[in-house]
């Protein structure tokens, strides 16, 4: 089920052409959010620091500061790390997809792309980011996940996540110890109905696992199934 006005909230958009940016802020305007624009990247960041957008547009090729630089900058200061980024690209090869992915955006839209799709995508961040599906604490072995705060704690020590990071290790602990495909997680934490590229959930985990040190482990590849999240005491 789906309604236009269900999803309001503020998105930066960052594009240097004006005739993009226009389309982009039609059609966010006309699915009921509040846009507001930056023409380069310099700018989009002193936005972004002082309004709080709920999701930020940002596009690749930008004069200045490139888009890259400018994920970088986002995912990399505190005050502006959580808010899902929406990568615009004209390279539409599945590396540079990826490449945009490990810098911490949380999804990408392929240029030339129809303005539904990238509603549908900035829809599809914030809903994954508001939607608490279960029960908002969840402790296992020495993991915390609260859904309130977005927080993950490891051993009392708050996870530095994005967005993502933080729904798929949510959407693996609520599995804890049963396998979840790739497609389960492309559907579940990302929104895809039709999922292609499975690289991105492998890029994501990657990350994820960093994040975890000692207990990268408990992020387990199961070959032919997907991911397994086992804490020493689950896995027995
Ligand atoms: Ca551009």
């Amino acid at each position: 089920m789906k309604s236009t006005k269900a999803t309001s909230g503020t998105v930066l958009v960052i594009e240097d052409e004006a005739d993009v940016l226009d389309l982009v802020r039609y059609h966010l305007e006309k699915a009921g959010f509040r846009v507001i624009v930056a023409h380069d990247g310099a700018a989009g960041l002193i936005k972004a620091r002082d309004e709080k957008p709920d999701a930020i547009v940002l596009d690749l090729m930008l004069p200045g500061i490139c888009g890259e630089d400018v994920c970088r900058e986002l995912k990399g200061t505190d005050d502006t790390a959580s808010i899902p980024v929406i990568m615009l690209t004209a390279k539409a090869q599945a590396e540079e997809r990826v490449a945009g992915l490990e810098l911490g955006a949380d999804d990408y839209v392929a240029k030339p792309f129809s303005p539904r799709e990238l509603v549908l995508r900035v829809e599809g961040v914030l809903r994954r980011l508001r939607t608490p599906a279960h029960s908002e604490k969840l402790s296992l072995g020495p993991f915390e996940l609260d859904r309130g705060t977005f927080e993950v704690r490891l051993e009392g020590d708050k996870l530095d996540l994005t967005a993502i990071e933080f729904k798929l290790i949510a959407a693996l602990m609520d599995r804890r110890g049963a396998p979840i495909s790739r497609t389960d997680l492309l559907r579940d934490v990302w929104g895809y109905r039709n999922p292609i590229d499975s690289r991105t959930v492998d890029t994501h985990m990657r990350r994820l696992r960093a994040k975890l040190g000692s207990y990268a482990d408990c992020l387990q590849t199961l070959r032919g199934e997907g991911y397994c999240f086992k804490t020493g005491e689950a896995a027995g």
